[in-house]
């Protein structure tokens, strides 16, 4: 049967006229709902402003920012703006320390996000004839839950097999001839290795097509060994639960960035040290200000992920703009002789040697010449113990990584598994030991 390339082509080709139109009138009916509560009522007062001075778009500047301390503050209902019987779910961070954030859904809340996620896995090709699998933990974490219904959505056979337990998800593949998974990239390339390990061959014992990889920041050479590895297409997404999880931001068939639903979003990216906005094509942090949402909308939240918006359109015609793969978080930054470094940075470096694995572990310490930088990383399999070749893969990758990051790491190989990580929690990548004045 033939498809549509766009599951609502009316929205997500609509021309930018009527979309920033849109985007407006939904924008007023959001502020309308947040003077319901008196959170923002007060920070209205703060700034001397009332819905009726927001007139543009640009208008959004004289917005107050929202925070996740925002939402740890006024832990659990504070920033409700419908009350609570209207409510249908609730979702909430782990939270680790202090208070967790807790977000709320009213039916249509629900409903609209189920619609962004289906929109988000027909956009890479999913289609009611494919069987999808989710191995993304359910309960409170919004990538069960989120996906599910947006697969379910577009009408696909679901598979909820949520987190963990590799074997039973290779058996799960393979028996119910899963097409389209959802993992999160660092359990991607752990179901490669226990595949390679079991004698399973991907692309001769599975029917795996499509891979839909968020959570974790990831580079362009991860995705492209995923996609060698398990002989799939690997698509990016983008979620944050906070906007509600999974569907904020996808990538379509061209692979160059993510489409983020402006029917759902207002997008800014700014300067996290002066909060201006900075120029398209700039590196900045993404304030999202939600404007299809009931129960609990939040103004510019500084999502404290990097990013940029790509100027241009997309060849596949959607008109909601673009921005860049994430370059990891404003707090992931490493800041080491006055240079900012992130993490993705070194792993892009690392991952253009098929002799490295894809387990690294930056180490930044103080010693009598100052604060340095140790990379460990684990060799892979194909690599011969030839001292001669260590020392000139040793040279070649320290050289690589003084060019994009401008200072010279301590490169050590480490033997595979000795920085093994476990099934589920992220990969630790950095530990600072510097001694701090
Ligand atoms: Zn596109």
């Amino acid at each position: 049967m033939d498809y549509s390339p766009y599951l609502h082509p009316e929205i997500e080709t609509m021309p930018r006229q009527d979309l920033e139109a849109l985007q407006m009138e939904r924008l007023k009916k959001t502020l309308g709902l947040c003077m319901n509560n008196a959170f923002y009522q007060r920070r209205f007062n703060e700034l001397g402003i009332t819905p009726d001075d927001i007139r543009t778009l640009d208008d959004v500047r004289r917005l107050p920012f929202t925070t996740k301390e925002d939402l740890r503050e006024n832990y659990p209902f504070g920033l409700a703006c419908v009350p609570l019987r209207q409510c249908t779910r609730l979702h909430s961070s782990s939270g680790t320390t202090g208070n967790p954030t807790v977000v709320l859904h009213t039916e249509r809340d629900l409903h609209e996000w189920a619609e962004a996620v289906a929109r988000c896995l027909w956009m890479v090709g999913s289609r009611p004839d494919d069987v999808f699998q989710n191995s993304a933990g359910y309960g409170m974490f919004t990538a069960g839950l989120g996906f599910q219904y947006g697969a379910e959505r577009v009408g696909m056979l679901t598979v909820p097999a949520a987190a963990g337990n590799t074997t039973r998800q290779i058996k799960f593949i393979r028996d119910f001839g899963t097409t389209v998974l959802h993992a999160i990239p660092s359990y991607a390339s752990r179901i490669y290795e226990v595949m390679k390990a079991e004698g399973v061959d991907p692309r001769r014992d599975t029917s795996l097509r499509v891979l839909c990889i968020g959570a974790e920041p990831h580079s362009e050479e991860q995705r492209q060994r995923i996609e060698q590895n398990l002989g799939v297409r690997a698509y990016n997404s983008y979620g944050i639960s906070e906007m509600m999880g999974p569907g904020v931001a996808f990538e379509c068939p061209e692979q160059d960035g993510l489409h983020i639903w402006e029917d759902y979003f207002i997008v800014e990216i700014i300067d996290p040290v002066t909060l201006e906005p900075v120029p398209d094509g700039e590196m900045g942090e993404l304030v999202l200000t939600t404007i299809n949402r009931e129960a609990m909308p939040l103004l510019r939240y500084r999502t404290r992920d990097l990013t940029r918006i790509l100027p241009g359109t997309c060849p596949c015609g959607r008109t909601h703009r673009r921005i860049a793969r994430l370059q990891g978080r404003s707090d992931d930054m490493i800041i080491l002789k006055g240079v900012n470094i992130f993490p993705i940075q070194i792993e892009k470096i690392l991952l253009k040697f098929q002799e490295l694995s894809t387990d690294y572990l930056i180490t930044l310490d103080t010693t009598d010449a100052g604060d340095t930088m140790t990379i460990d990383v684990e060799l892979g399999q194909l690599f011969t113990d030839d001292y001669r070749d260590l020392q000139r893969l040793e040279r070649t990758v320290t050289r690589l990584l003084k060019d994009e990051i401008l200072i010279t790491p301590k490169v050590r190989f480490v033997q595979k598994g000795a920085l093994a990580v476990s099934d589920e929690k992220k990969a630790v990548r950095v530990k600072d030991k510097r001694k701090l004045f």
